[in-house]
Formats: C-alpha cells, sequence, structure tokens
C-alpha cells in the first residue's frame, strides 16, 4: 500500500512516523518546503514535496490540514487522483467537514484518530501516539464500504481501536469530552489570570502543581485548533457550554444557600460517573 498524507504537522507527521514503521511507504505534502525538509530528515516520509501532484499514485491519501484547509486541499487534489484513490481527514469536527468533502469526492471517509499533544507542527510528531487511541470514522449512506474498509485497516495497523457513528452523534459526543473540556480548562487559566491582587496571583503561580497541571492542560494547547473547533462545531459547542453554565449555576446556588447536601450530591455523582468516561485509558 502507498499512503499520501497531507499536512505534515503533528497529527500528519505522527501517522507518517507509525505507518512508515509498519513497512507502508508514505508520501508527505506540506505547504513550506522546510516542514518537507524536517519530515524527511525525521523519517516521517519515503518523499516529500510542497507539489499535490506528487500523491499521484497513492492508495490512500489523510488529509491532516486545519481544519479550514481540508475541503480546498481535496479539491486541488482532485485532478492528480485516479477513481480509485481513497481519500479520508484526520479533522476534530466531522459534520461539516463530510458534508463538503463528500459532495467533492465519493470515495472520502471522515475519520478522527482521538490522540493529541499540546504542541503543534512537524517537530511535535511523535511515534506510538495513536497506540490504543480510539479512531473514529463516520462513513455516510453513499460511502463506499471498500473505502471504509481499507481506512479501518490502515488505523488498525497504527494501534488504534476503531469506532463508527455518523457526523452528527461524533459532533456531539466530541463536543462534551474534547471541546467542552479544551474551553473551561482554558476560561480556568484566564480566571486564574483576573486575580487583581498581584501577591495573590504570584503566590497562586507559584503553588499550583498536579491538580492544576491535569486541569489546565487541554486549555493551554494550541490556540488555533481550539478557535477551529469553535468555528466548526459551533451549534455543538455553545448547547454544552450553556449545559455547563446550569452546571455552575447548581453549584453557585447550593453553596450561596449552604445546601451542603446539594453539593454533596453533585460531588458524589461526579465522582462515581468518572470512571465510566475513562475505561480505556
Ligand atoms: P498542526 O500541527 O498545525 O499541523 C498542520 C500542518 O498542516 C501544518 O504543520 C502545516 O504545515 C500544514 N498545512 C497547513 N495548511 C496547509 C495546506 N493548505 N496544505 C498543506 N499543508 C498545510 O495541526 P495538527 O494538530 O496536526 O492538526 C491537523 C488536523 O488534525 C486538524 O484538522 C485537527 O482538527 C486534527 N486533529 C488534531 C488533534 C490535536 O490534538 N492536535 C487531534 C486529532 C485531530 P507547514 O509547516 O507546511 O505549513
Amino acid at each position: 500500500m502507498k499512503v499520501g498524507i497531507v499536512g505534515l504537522g503533528l497529527i500528519g507527521g505522527s501517522l507518517g512516523l507509525d505507518l512508515r514503521s509498519r513497512g507502508i511507504e508514505v508520501i508527505g505534502v506540506s505547504r513550506r518546503h522546510r516542514t518537507c525538509e524536517v519530515a524527511l530528515v525525521r523519517g516521517v516520509v519515503d518523499r516529500a514535496s510542497v507539489d499535490l501532484a506528487v500523491l499521484e499514485a497513492t492508495d490512500i491519501i489523510f488529509i491532516c490540514t486545519p481544519l479550514t484547509a481540508i475541503a480546498p486541499t481535496i479539491e486541488q487534489l482532485l485532478p492528480y487522483l485516479s477513481p480509485k484513490t481513497i481519500l479520508t481527514d484526520v479533522g476534530s469536527v466531522k459534520q461539516s467537514i463530510v458534508r463538503s468533502c463528500s459532495r467533492l469526492r465519493s470515495n472520502f471517509v471522515g475519520g478522527h484518530p482521538m490522540a493529541g499533544t499540546a504542541e503543534k507542527g512537524i517537530e511535535a510528531a511523535q511515534s506510538g501516539l495513536f497506540v490504543n487511541a480510539p479512531y473514529v470514522l463516520t462513513p455516510i449512506e453513499t460511502t463506499p464500504p471498500e473505502a471504509v474498509q481499507a481506512v479501518e485497516e490502515a488505523a488498525r495497523a497504527i494501534g488504534c481501536i476503531v469506532y463508527y457513528c455518523s457526523p452528527e452523534v461524533h459532533d456531539r459526543a466530541v463536543a462534551l469530552i474534547s471541546h467542552l473540556p479544551l474551553l473551561v480548562s482554558a476560561g480556568l487559566i484566564e480566571t486564574c489570570l483576573g486575580e487583581a491582587d498581584s501577591t495573590v496571583l504570584q503566590l497562586a503561580q507559584q503553588l499550583a502543581s498536579s491538580g492544576f497541571r491535569d486541569t489546565s492542560r487541554v486549555g493551554g494547547g494550541n490556540p488555533e485548533l481550539g478557535v477551529a473547533i469553535a468555528r466548526h462545531n459551533r451549534p455543538q459547542v455553545l448547547q454544552t457550554l450553556s449545559q455547563y453554565r446550569q452546571t455552575l449555576d447548581r453549584l453557585i446556588d447550593a453553596i450561596q444557600g449552604e445546601n451542603w447536601q446539594e453539593l454533596e450530591e453533585i460531588l458524589q455523582s461526579a465522582q462515581q460517573a468518572r470512571p465510566n468516561f475513562l475505561k480505556g485509558s
């Protein structure tokens, strides 16, 4: 199998490292010459170019660009593709991407490997990033089954656990467990920065340790990715944020009204439910 990757950043680069380590030939395309050079030196790809034409003879192409560039990249790729070439993307949002990309190309499978770090770019690529991570595939009625099977095989080859759902259900689920935590975590850091007393703020920064590290991790990541997620998954993100605001109000009401029973019930429910969200980790 010959695999193409467009967008040699954290996800595209990590994918290249893992596919190559399984003996699969990988041809990469990125926007900048320097990124292509680093990708070659780091062993992310067998060949790299800024020209999409090099992907002409590939069997599967993974589009790993930022969300806004996924559909435009597919449009630019079309003249170079054989009818058999399968296209898939790794975007963190699926409904808008699958809608626009499936219109451009029937042989397209929406996908989302659910692994990442706070870093970005080719320097951040790392091998083994996807081992035991969920890889969600979101085929629609018109997606050819053989294309879905080929992407599933590639996802399994890099050690992922494959899940299937509709693009809509994907976006609602990741809004809850990925996009909401990102924004809440960023909001937490922002709230601390709002402390007007510099002595208190300085001491807080000195005292912050594992609890703050855990809860602030996803909010301290790549800002461009956070904005792209909010733009592309806007209705679901807004809905989960307003649900969260209601929960905050329940917490405020309980504490303001000294309703310790209510507060304890909320905390007990959270304590009991948490393991259900972490079964795979
Ligand atoms: P990233 O590290 O910034 O990498 C994206 C790369 O795409 C950049 O390094 C850039 O390479 C290249 N690029 C930008 N525009 C391009 C274009 N028009 N044509 C070709 N290459 C282009 O971002 P990432 O975190 O890997 O995210 C990539 C995709 O993965 C996004 O769609 C995101 O939603 C998804 N995703 C991210 C995560 C995560 O946690 N980070 C997890 C799962 C999925 P140059 O250096 O050449 O400019």
